[in-house]
Formats: C-alpha cells, sequence, structure tokens
C-alpha cells in the first residue's frame, strides 16, 4: 500500500482510509486462506522531513483452531505506529525510522509486521475449546465420546498405583 506524500507541506496531516489487497503467505499463519481483504486507515503525520504513520489495519482472518482444528473467523485489529524518513541524518541514526522516497510511503511491510504483533500466541476457536479426543478423533464441542470415562486424571492416576500396592500387601 503506497501513500502519496508529494502534497505534504513541511508541517502537515494527511489521512488515510483504504481497501487493501494483501498477501499474508509470509506470515506463516495456520490457515488454508493467505489472501485478505483489510481496511487501513490512519494519519501521516509530517514534521520537516519525518513522517509519523499511526493507524490501524483491520482484516477479519480464517485460522485453524490449535485445539480442534476447526476453520474460525477471527476479527483481528492491529495497530500501524511506524516512522518514516527521506533524510539520511534520521535514518541511519534510529533503525527504528524507515527510508521512504520523496514522493511516497511504502507501508506494505508496516501493515504485515503490524498483524504479526497483533496475533494471538494460540489460535483458539473459543477461550473453552474443548478439542479434540487424541484417542477417537471426536470434536468433543460437538459431541461425547467413550474414551472421555477412560481419562484418568493423572493424579488419580498415581492414588491408583497406591491402591494396587497395598491391595498386593
Ligand atoms: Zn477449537
Ligand atoms: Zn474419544
Amino acid at each position: 500500500m503506497i501513500i502519496n506524500i508529494q502534497t505534504l507541506t513541511k508541517q502537515d496531516t494527511l489521512d488515510f482510509d483504504q481497501e487493501v489487497d494483501l498477501s499474508l503467505e509470509s506470515l506463516r499463519l495456520l490457515s488454508n486462506v493467505t489472501d485478505y481483504k483489510a481496511r487501513v486507515y490512519g494519519t501521516v503525520h509530517k514534521d520537516g522531513e519525518l513522517f509519523t504513520v499511526e493507524g490501524f489495519v483491520d482484516v477479519t482472518l480464517e485460522l485453524i483452531c490449535d485445539r480442534c482444528m476447526n476453520t474460525f473467523q477471527y476479527p483481528l485489529h492491529a495497530t500501524l505506529d511506524d516512522q518514516f524518513s527521506n533524510d539520511e541524518a534520521h535514518y541511519l541514526e534510529d533503525e527504528d525510522i524507515k527510508r521512504v522516497t520523496k514522493s511516497s510511503i511504502d507501508l506494505s511491510d508496516s501493515i504485515l509486521e503490524s498483524i504479526a504483533m497483533a496475533m494471538p500466541m494460540k489460535a483458539l476457536c473459543d477461550v473453552d475449546c474443548k478439542g479434540i479426543c487424541v484417542k477417537c478423533g471426536t470434536n468433543l464441542n460437538k459431541g461425547t465420546c467413550e474414551c472421555e470415562k477412560a481419562d484418568i486424571d493423572p493424579r488419580l492416576e498415581a492414588l491408583k498405583d497406591i491402591f494396587c500396592l497395598n491391595s498386593k500387601k
């Protein structure tokens, strides 16, 4: 996504609000879909040769749940906060300041970075997702299975050993 900054005067602010086609392939998300439409909006504030971009990226991702492997929609609201400059003195001195040309700012990398930052540690369809039975593969959000009852809490398992030892005496 390119923002034209040619028209900005020395001290100036520009609003932007765009629908953007995004490929999230490089983020390696657990998903069957890599191409999305996102809304990117915010402001560019120019102060001399320094441009500060503040805004948001709204995109609804289609992720695969870490626990039950079902596909679910994840509305992501990411924050854009980046600085750019076309003055060497700025971008060589501070590595957080990205380089721009005189005429435009390319927000593509910033958008991907902001989405990566906003991703949850675990992709879950629901905080209470019960996952899949490791023995029979039943999705435990949709039904129960017989193996469930056979699953013994590890703490109880330890007790069972004690009982067995006792009964052998
Ligand atoms: Zn799930
Ligand atoms: Zn089962």
